[in-house]
């Protein structure tokens, strides 16, 4: 049998107990957490619940069950032989401090089909480091012809879509992107991801000119308040023409978002570009900060697969994809051709039955009415 715990022993240990608790048999899997976590709300903050257990695993398990919970385990005593019973002193932790922000915009997930992805070709002015299409200015286009847009636009919005996200490549180098948005972005609003550097003249001037302000959104990558480090990740003099493409498309009416991709040591800087975001009037629903995801030319990042992101179906000319930035990742394709898109979301829909019905494995629903 232990020694009982005397208010004098605990004077040297400088805390005494506000309250018992006695365990008893109970291990941490059959009702004793339960059990301590409502003594524990009937202490106050500082204060010390003692637990008597005679149950050895509870020794192994408290520990983590108190760091997670924010209280402090203060000590394990015995009778002296080490074989129990045990008494746990318990002090009740502060509650958990809020979160601080995230660098990281956070997603929140939207129904299966809501949302379509569409690439309108690979090849791109740029060669950014962590491009996960893989794109540069040699990259083979494989151009989304403007029909199989327009009847996937067609069925998606027949299903219920809401959004459609143009990207590449750059889509600006698609000689009829006017052409195809004008089909898409008459059925559902349209976001064109760009990098905002090759419409400022000629035939792409006119082609940004004519689109429906109403209907497109532009969301331009910015990765950096200085130039230095978007420059470095996506080419010598990117910045400076990426804030001309900003100013242009704001000028000509557009409604501009801003998203960028930052390594996680490059964190940091997010304070920055939101200072100078707020600068220039982009409105903080408007922004996006997103981690790099390990795709593509990006050797470090997030992870991406089928487990680890909810799916946003996307459609390039030579199939379909789990996730946007997931199109060079064999293991992530859903289809080897675009159409027809009813049978690329029930692809995804059962993938994601199948992961429900694992997830449940293990624990029951058990109702009493
Ligand atoms: S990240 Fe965008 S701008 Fe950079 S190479 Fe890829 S497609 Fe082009």
């Amino acid at each position: 049998m232990a020694q009982p715990i005397t208010g004098e022993q605990h004077v040297t240990r400088r805390w005494t107990p506000a309250a018992d608790f006695d365990g008893g048999d109970m291990d941490c899997g059959s009702g004793l957490l339960l059990s301590i976590t409502s003594a524990m709300r009937r202490i106050r903050e500082g204060e010390v619940l003692l637990l008597h257990t005679r149950e050895p695993s509870v020794l192994a398990d408290l520990p983590a069950w108190a760091r997670l919970a924010g209280h402090e385990l203060l000590d394990v005593l015995d009778g002296g032989d080490g074989r129990g019973p045990w008494q746990l002193p318990i002090r009740r932790g502060s509650p958990t401090p809020p979160a601080p922000r995230p660098t990281f915009t956070e997603g929140h997930t939207v129904p299966l089909g809501s949302r379509l992805w569409l690439y309108t070709n690979f090849h791109c002015n740029l060669a950014c480091s962590y491009c996960c299409a893989e794109s540069s200015p040699k990259a083979t286009a494989r151009l989304m012809p403007v029909e199989v847009a327009a009847a996937a636009t067609r069925e998606f919005v027949a299903q219920g879509g809401r959004e459609l996200l143009v990207t590449g490549g750059e889509p600006f180098l698609h000689p009829q992107l006017g052409t195809l948005l004008a089909q898409t972005a008459s059925q559902v609003p349209v976001t064109v991801l760009t990098n905002a550097m090759v419409f400022g003249r000629g035939p792409r001037r006119q082609t940004l000119e004519a689109l429906d302000r109403e209907a497109v959104t532009l969301q331009v990558s910015l990765d950096s308040a200085e130039p230095d480090l978007h420059d470095k990740q996506r080419g010598a003099g990117s910045h400076a023409k990426a804030m001309a493409g900003i100013s242009l498309a704001r000028d000509l009416g557009f409604r501009v978002r801003v998203a960028a991709t930052l390594c996680p040591e490059d964190a940091a800087n997010a304070d920055a570009l939101h200072g100078a975001l707020d600068a220039i009037g982009i409105e903080r629903e408007d922004r996006v900060i997103r981690p790099v995801a390990e795709e593509g030319f990006a050797g470090e990042g997030v992870h991406i697969s089928l487990d680890t992101v909810e799916p946003e179906p996307t459609l390039t000319v030579d199939g379909a994809w789990w996730h946007p930035v997931a199109v060079t990742n064999p293991h992530l394709k859903v289809a080897d051709t675009p159409l027809p898109l009813e049978q690329v979301l029930d692809v995804m829909r059962d993938v994601l039955a199948v992961q429900a019905a694992g997830s449940s494995q293990g624990r029951s629903v058990f109702r009493c009415t």
